[in-house]
This record gives structure tokens, C-alpha cells and sequence, in this order.
């Protein structure tokens, strides 16, 4: 695979960087994960917008206009094989001596990757995945999509370890999302998700849930969820860029619905996958 690292393209295995890097000692940096399908980006200038809101709430300068980070992803995916790509960035604080305080005059660290896009499994489609409910332990700004992602990985594994795929995480008895994944929940017929905030990252899929939701007619509600509701639901759904709408079928051990995706999961998905073909075909974003 080929990378993009500080204004050259190089093999994935050949990009280094410090060990004094920021990112590397102090997690001081910001990322943004972009699907491609068919060497088109999906929500680009979404992403950008939002890659440009977590750089300014850590106080980094955007290294790129948006037309220049435009051209290098476009060279990236170019340089890249696959049919369909995930682009990873991120952008750190950049190298130097190690200090919590901000360093004088350092240019940022600035690298983005692509690897395979690999589509979701058919019996994860069919079946839906398992999820647990643990407590929200991150910061306060997850709104930012911050490149310290401990409390994430630990959430995570934590599922893993207990057989589930994702760990729902609760703040004060409120939903607020996955450990790498926005949460819906359905309830007789409402599509509800818990409204934006410091609590949980603003998703891209999550938004055009939201919009393709309204365009045709499902009934939906941004507001807090708690925790009781999660096993009343009769579906809830994973979202994230790369895994698209995953229906969880179980939490805690317990099922929910009918222990199978959902009708509404059916038709959301069904959606999805229409918009996904135009992004494909060049005709939207
Ligand atoms: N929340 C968290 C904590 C995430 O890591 C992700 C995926 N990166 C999401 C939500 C989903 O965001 P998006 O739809 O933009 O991929």
C-alpha cells in the first residue's frame, strides 16, 4: 500500500516518524476515517468540515485548504488499488521535545493511509452481532475525534473479551454511543438517536441516517436515551463509516426483537446501500 507522510508518497512500510512525535507521546492529534467506493469519496466535504472543527478545538492550524487535502486523498486513492477504500488521516502536534505545553514554531505531522474496504459479512447481515453495556469512562470532548482513543480500545476489547462485537456505553443511565460507533435504537416505529454533543462524535453515517430517515418519511427523534430502553427496543443499529448500519441483536445477553435484524434495519440498509450506489456512480457525495 502506499501512504501519504509530510508532502510525499511513499510505501506503507517505509513512512516512519519520531519517537518524539506528539502523537506518539501524548495522543496530541486528530484523524478522519473516509470511505471510497469506486475512487469516489463518500461525504468528503462532511468529513473535511469536521476533520477542520476537531483540529480547531486542539488548537492545531489546518495544514491544508480543503482543496489541497482534496488532491492529496485523490492522489492517495489513486496510488491505491482497490476498488473500494478506506482513507485513514490523522494530523499531530508534530515533533518535539517532550513537554505537555505547546512547542514553538513545529510543523504538524501529517499522514494518511488506505487499505481495502472489504464489505460486510453476509452472516453478520443476517444475524446481526451481539453488544454489552458498559459505562461511558471517556473525557468530556467526544465530540472531538481525537487520535487517544485508550478508553475506546479498552471498551472495546471488553466486548470482545465477553463474546460481543461492540460495547454500548452509558453516561449517568444516557445512551451515548459505541466504543467506534454511533447507536439508533427503534421503538414502535421511531427511529431515535441521542442529540449532538460533547458525549459522542458527530458521525457522518449517523447524519445521513438522519437525512435519508426524513427524505422518505420514517419518523425520527434526536433525544437521550436511557438505559432501560435499550432492552425494550425492538432493533437497535450500529453506524460508523466503514461498517455502514449493523443491527445488534442482542445486548447483555439479552434479545432484542425477534432476535433477527429488524424491518426497519431492512429498510434503512436497503437506503444505504441506493445512496452508496450513486456516491459509486459519481452522481452525489
Ligand atoms: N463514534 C465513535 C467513537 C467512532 O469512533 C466512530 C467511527 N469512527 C463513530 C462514532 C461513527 O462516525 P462515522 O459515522 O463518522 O464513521
Amino acid at each position: 500500500a502506499t501512504a501519504y507522510l509530510n508532502g510525499e508518497f511513499l510505501p506503507l512500510g517505509q513512512a516512519k516518524v519520531s519517537v518524539l512525535d506528539r502523537g506518539f507521546l501524548f495522543g496530541d492529534g486528530v484523524y478522519e476515517v473516509i470511505p471510497v467506493y469506486g475512487g469516489h469519496f463518500f461525504r468528503l466535504a462532511l468529513h473535511l468540515q469536521r476533520l477542520a472543527q476537531s483540529l480547531e478545538a486542539v488548537r492545531l492550524e489546518n495544514p491544508f485548504s480543503e482543496n489541497q487535502w482534496q488532491n492529496m486523498l485523490q492522489e492517495l486513492v489513486e496510488r491505491n488499488e482497490s476498488v473500494d477504500q478506506t482513507v485513514y488521516l490523522q494530523v499531530t502536534r508534530g515533533a518535539a521535545i517532550r513537554n505537555h505545553a505547546f512547542p514553538d514554531r513545529v510543523e504538524p505531522t501529517v499522514f494518511a493511509m488506505s487499505s481495502p474496504l472489504e464489505p460486510l459479512s453476509a452472516e453478520l447481515r443476517i444475524k446481526g452481532v451481539s453488544a454489552v453495556t458498559r459505562e461511558d469512562i471517556r473525557w468530556k470532548c467526544c465530540h472531538i475525534k481525537s487520535i487517544a482513543l485508550l478508553a475506546n480500545v479498552l471498551l472495546r476489547q471488553e466486548a470482545i473479551d465477553a463474546g460481543a462485537q461492540e460495547a454500548i456505553l452509558l453516561h449517568e443511565e444516557q445512551l451515548t454511543e459505541g466504543a467506534a460507533s454511533n447507536v439508533f435504537i427503534v421503538r414502535e416505529g421511531v427511529l431515535v438517536t441521542p442529540p449532538k454533543g460533547s458525549f459522542l462524535l458527530s458521525g457522518i453515517t449517523r447524519d445521513l441516517i438522519l437525512e435519508l430517515a426524513k427524505e422518505n418519511g420514517i419518523p425520527c427523534q434526536e433525544r437521550a436515551i436511557l438505559a432501560q430502553e435499550l432492552t425494550q427496543a425492538d432493533e437497535i443499529w450500529l453506524t460508523s463509516s466503514t461498517r455502514e448500519i449493523i443491527p445488534v441483536t442482542r445486548i447483555d445477553g439479552i434479545r432484542i426483537g425477534n432476535g433477527a435484524p429488524g424491518l426497519l434495519w431492512q429498510r434503512m440498509d436497503k437506503l444505504y446501500q441506493a445512496y452508496k450506489m450513486k456516491v459509486r456512480a459519481g452522481l452525489c457525495e
